[in-house]
């Protein structure tokens, strides 16, 4: 798990599954916080006495726990064309190479 979550696994979970509305073609759209470029985020208490919040992408969040660990240099990518779409099946985890490479191949 490369998220820092102090033990809260189960708590930020529930917390990102009561945040997005189901639609038609499996999308999970967000309804919640998004950060400046757009991407869904949750933001939680630093834990262990600490002030203060620290904000989580959610794709991160979903994809470690439904789909599989990340490795530290991949990245969690949408397939779908919903920007707001955090569906674990709408998400795959590439590395900025295996994207750029894809893009090239896709031309
Ligand atoms: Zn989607």
């Amino acid at each position: 798990m490369t998220l820092d979550l102090g033990g809260r696994e189960a708590e930020v979970l529930g917390r990102v599954l009561e945040r997005f509305d189901q639609t038609d073609g499996g999308h999970w759209i967000w309804n919640s916080y998004v950060n400046t470029g757009g991407n869904p985020v949750l933001m939680i208490g630093k834990g262990d006495g600490q002030k203060g919040v620290k904000t989580l992408q959610v794709r991160r969040i979903v994809f470690e726990m439904l789909n599989r660990e990340l490795q530290p240099d991949e990245l969690v990518w949408r397939t779908c064309r919903e920007q707001l779409c955090v569906a674990s099946a709408h998400l795959k985890a590439m590395t900025l190479v295996e994207y750029y490479d894809q893009l090239r191949s896709t031309k």
